[in-house]
């Protein structure tokens, strides 16, 4: 199962595993959305981690862009 909410209404959907990247149209607002892959949506124990990750990887991006700051004396 995925779950994903629609990206202009929030309305919550929960659809097949097989709907992956298929496009759909919210029943409340008529938007398209893309149905996320099942990898991101995952739930249980194995979530706080690959969620941890996730994180891991948006800081050092993060850091990586960020511009270089001076320091005032
Ligand atoms: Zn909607």
């Amino acid at each position: 199962m995925i779950k994903f909410n629609c990206t202009s209404c929030e309305q919550s959907y929960r659809v097949s595993d097989t709907y992956s990247g298929k496009k759909v149209r919210c029943k409340s607002c008529k938007s398209i959305n893309i149905i996320p892959s099942p990898e991101t949506q995952k739930t249980g124990c194995g979530d706080s981690i690959a969620a941890y990750n996730n994180l891991l990887k948006e800081l050092l991006k993060a850091e990586k862009h960020s511009p270089t700051v001076e320091m005032e004396s």
